[in-house]
């Protein structure tokens, strides 16, 4: 595609039109006026061009030159990302603020990865070998946790002519195939095409948080979404970060996306200096941070999304399960709006352009678990969890209701229970998971065969706690027969022991599923020994004030390693302490 010159002819907000130019083409992006600020062609309609603008517009002015180079918006992928910290399209957010001391100036151009830093390349295929997109050429060490693996970029293939070894930077080719097409380390995407896979896969594994109500009650698959809606101080960020730092997942993407920059400052102070609590490795060494807060230019936000999304399929390429988690969709949906209101689109409901679901569809269509391109046999995964932030926390409005349609999981935070400070403070019954049904084989294999049933107890039972407080607030608890009155006890405990759950606990904040089987067997184990107590004749006020119950609730306080022995050690305990319960 050859360049392709035009002349500003007016500005709004983050838009700018444009006219004189041949044959553009939509999606591509532009440099604008005199700074050479990035745009992207977003509308094309006789021969006026609309771009929308990544960078602060104002002091553009009519007259100013726009060229266009016929790209699509693209990031850069390689070795190098690990650890990286962008804004919406992929400018290094450290160096800007270097260079600029502060602040972003307008128009900074940086390379996304460093081309010139050096990395020690060990080659796994040989001249002669032939090699199709996917294909591993070798593997480089990015960080102390994660092996980076060269693919073949999709659409090429060839009989290798060299193959280097040892120490190559992203200026330099690692492999050369006929006919002197060459690959290098880095490779670029076009951020709104999908990266392509050998096949979709069903979601056959949970994708684990470490959190109880979300891994046992609500599971989300590998490859899945969930959406965790909530108002504000519901405790939607904590969630989105608690999973950042702690899920099973080889990869974590975190996009920031437009909400207060105080908020992103944090994460960028303390990611650096997590550690993994089973490796003792810094966390940022599996993690790539994208951000783009609320007082940076909406057109940046509304890429940063597909920016991340991108990035994760190409670890996904890679053969890891790989999470990506966007806080929040809803402020991409309002730079979404604004850049709509300033083409002077018809607006769909409370403004939103009518093809909001459309492009939600988009982006969440791209998680998955899917077998990767290439031959050598390696399935990867991209897991969405993605923020909604409705305004009022009402759930009906435009972004929750469209968001729900892409939802594998709904985690609804309610704010009555972040007032009364149970966290994580989802509502358990008006919360999904359409998962369930597919991971109950694994569940059956993987944690143990009473799992699922356990599940459904659990399930049951805080469904009847709901319907026995409705009784009590009409005849008082005084009135509930004993068995009930129980089993509201057992349902209170369950509540305090297995669903609350501190993100800030050094030993609760990740829980293995073999230490949330057990706080659930021995919950139901603390509920049939009272049950049999209470129809031997103990007095229910006997059956409560035993301290069975207070040590259950402190089970969370207990190690994940070695649980299972702790957890059948206190089941006995239980068992003596009620058949030594005097009867009536
Ligand atoms: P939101 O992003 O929904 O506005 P935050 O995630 O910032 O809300 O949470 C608000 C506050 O709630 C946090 O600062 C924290 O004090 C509390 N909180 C939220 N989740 C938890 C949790 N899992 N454990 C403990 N405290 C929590
Ligand atoms: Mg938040």
């Amino acid at each position: 595609m050859k360049e392709t010159r035009g002349k500003i002819f007016g500005v709004a907000g983050p838009t700018v039109m444009v006219k004189g130019m041949t044959g553009p083409v939509m999606n591509t992006v532009c440099l604008v006026g005199k700074q050479g600020l990035l745009g992207e062609i977003i509308r094309i309609k006789g021969e006026l061009v609309t771009l929308q603008v990544y960078e602060d517009t104002s002091g553009i002015s009519v007259g100013e030159e726009v060229i266009s180079y016929g790209i699509p918006l693209s990031v850069t992928l390689g070795p190098g990302l690990l650890t990286g910290i962008f804004d919406g399209i992929q400018r290094p957010l450290e160096k800007i603020r270097a260079a600029a001391g502060g602040f972003i100036t307008r128009g900074i151009k940086f390379e996304a990865l460093d081309i010139d830093r050096k990395w020690e390349f060990t080659p796994l295929k040989e001249k002669g070998d032939y090699v199709g997109p996917g294909d591993i050429l070798g593997t480089v060490q990015e960080t102390e946790r994660i092996v980076h693996k060269i693919m073949v970029p999709p659409g090429l293939s060839g009989t290798i002519t060299e193959m280097k070894s040892g120490e190559v930077s992203g200026a330099e080719y690692v492999c050369m195939l006929e006919k002197g097409k060459f690959i290098g380390l880095f490779q670029e995407w076009p951020v709104r095409k999908p990266r392509p896979f050998s096949a979709k896969l069903p979601p056959s594994t949970p994708f684990i948080t470490g959190q109880r109500v979300f891994d046992t009650l609500l599971p989300v698959a590998e490859g899945g979404t969930a959406i965790v809606p909530g108002g504000f101080g519901t405790g939607k960020t904590v969630v989105e970060q608690t999973i950042a730092k702690f899920s099973r997942s080889d990869i974590v993407i975190y996009v920031g996306c437009g909400e207060r920059g105080n908020e992103m400052s944090e994460i960028l102070s303390d990611f650096p200096a997590l550690k993994d609590p089973t490796s003792g490795l810094p966390l940022s060494l599996r993690t790539v941070i994208v951000v783009n807060t609320s007082n940076m230019p909406v057109a940046a936000r509304e890429a940063s999304i597909f920016t991340g999304i991108t990035i994760a399929e190409y670890f996904r390429d890679m053969g890891y399960s790989v999470a990506m988690l966007a806080d929040s969709i809803s402020r991409w949906a309002e730079a979404l709006r604004e850049i709509s209101s300033r083409l002077e689109e018809m607006p769909g409901e409370e403004g939103f352009p009518p093809y909001l679901a459309t492009q939600l569809g988009i982006f969440y269509e791209r998680s998955g678990k899917v077998r990767c391109l290439g031959s050598d046999a390696r399935t990867g995964s991209v897991t969405v969890i993605s923020a909604v932030s409705p305004p009022g926390g009402d759930f009906s409005e435009p972004v929750t209701q469209a968001s729900l349609r892409f939802a594998g999981s709904l985690w609804a935070l309610d704010p009555d229970l972040a007032y009364r400070r149970h966290f994580p403070a989802v509502n358990w019954l008006a919360s999904f998971s359409l998962y369930q049904a597919e991971l109950n084989d694994w569940f059956g294999e993987n944690v143990a065969e009473d799992m699922v049933k356990l599940r459904g107890r659990l399930y049951s039972l805080l469904q009847r706690q709901t319907e026995l407080r409705d009784i009590i607030q009409i005849i008082g608890v005084e009135a509930l027969q004993e068995s009930d009155r129980l089993t509201l006890e057992a349902a209170n405990l369950a509540t305090e022991a297995f669903l609350k759950q501190s993100a800030f606990s050094e030993v609760d904040a990740f829980n293995t599923y073999e230490k949330q089987y057990w706080i659930l067997k021995a919950i139901f184990a603390f509920m049939e020994c009272a049950e049999a107590a209470l129809k031997r004749g103990v007095y229910i006020e006997t059956i409560l004030e035993n301290p069975v119950r207070g040590r259950i609730n402190r089970m969370k306080d207990f190690a994940n390693e070695g649980f299972q022995a702790r957890a059948e050690e206190m089941m006995r305990d239980i068992e003596n302490e009620f058949t030594m319960l005097e009867e009536k």
